[in-house]
């Protein structure tokens, strides 16, 4: 028997809650044996980001093809993209349609402020995605514009569309209120997809296990919007599993 295969191109979180370590930990609560390629190392707990270390493109592109020549590879997630050198290597693979069911969480400052990515270095990839995940503050710094409100939302969807993508998320955790809502945007338009907020300091690693869920369900074979539906209740689920967690003293990470 051979499990199905989910591949997380992202960066380490020495304390666990986020990038490669979040993306794999969904990966196998959710069923997929998951591989990795890391592309940078961050030195990171609950409560910063110290260090960043981002790692050269070849050691990037080695990983690659050693998980792409071995195994069947059904969905590819990438996060945090340091450099445009490293982005290169990537869209490579992406061009050359090795990557299926792309889904791209551009990743670029860490909640406590430091920066990950590079937005012009993960602008090369979005052509290639299945979805993109973009959270507020993302789909602002692309767009160049302040994306606040859920109509700003759709609207931010809908533009960042252009880049090829065929699903857009614009996801709004970050925002105030009583639900977390998203705007998603496929080639049908733009639905808002809605789920109470869940009370709690313990949201670090979010975005990761969100794109990561995403990932998981397309590898498995489950329909675009069900898999985005299904990520979304995934990771209120385990938002929920994590409030009563004392891990850190900062923002904790969530309970898979
Ligand atoms: N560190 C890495 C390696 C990440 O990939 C991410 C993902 O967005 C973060 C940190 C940021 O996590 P958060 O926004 O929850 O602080």
């Amino acid at each position: 028997m051979t499990p199905t295969v989910a591949l997380t191109i992202a960066g380490s979180d020495s304390g666990a809650g986020a990038g490669i370590q979040a993306d794999l930990k969904t990966f196998a609560a959710l069923g997929c044996y998951g591989t990795s390629v890391l592309t940078a190392v961050t030195a990171q707990n609950t409560v910063e980001v110290r260090d960043v270390f981002a790692l050269p493109p070849t050691v990037v592109g080695l990983q690659l093809a050693a998980v792409l020549d071995d195994f069947q590879v059904a969905a590819v997630k990438v996060g945090m993209v340091a450099s445009g050198e490293i982005a290169a290597t990537i869209t490579a693979r992406a061009r050359a349609g090795e990557l299926p069911n792309l889904v791209v969480d551009p990743v670029l400052t860490a909640s406590s402020g430091r920066r990950l990515g590079i937005a012009s270095a993960i602008e090369r990839l979005l052509p290639y995605a299945t979805v993109i995940t973009p959270n507020q503050s993302e789909a602002s710094a692309l767009l160049g514009w302040q994306v606040s409100t859920p109509t700003d939302m759709a609207g931010a969807a809908s533009q960042l569309a252009a880049h090829g993508a065929k699903c857009v998320v614009v996801t709004g955790g970050e925002g105030v209120g009583e639900d977390a809502v998203d705007a998603m945007w496929t080639s049908k338009g733009v639905r808002m997809l809605k789920a109470p907020r869940v009370d709690t300091r313990n949201t670090h690693g979010t975005g990761c296990t969100y794109s990561a869920a995403i990932t998981a369900r397309l590898a498995l074979g489950y329909p675009l919007e069900d898999s985005i539906d299904f990520a979304k209740r995934y990771v209120r689920a385990a938002l929920i599993a994590a409030q009563g967690w004392r891990l850190g003293s900062g923002v904790g990470p969530l309970n898979h």
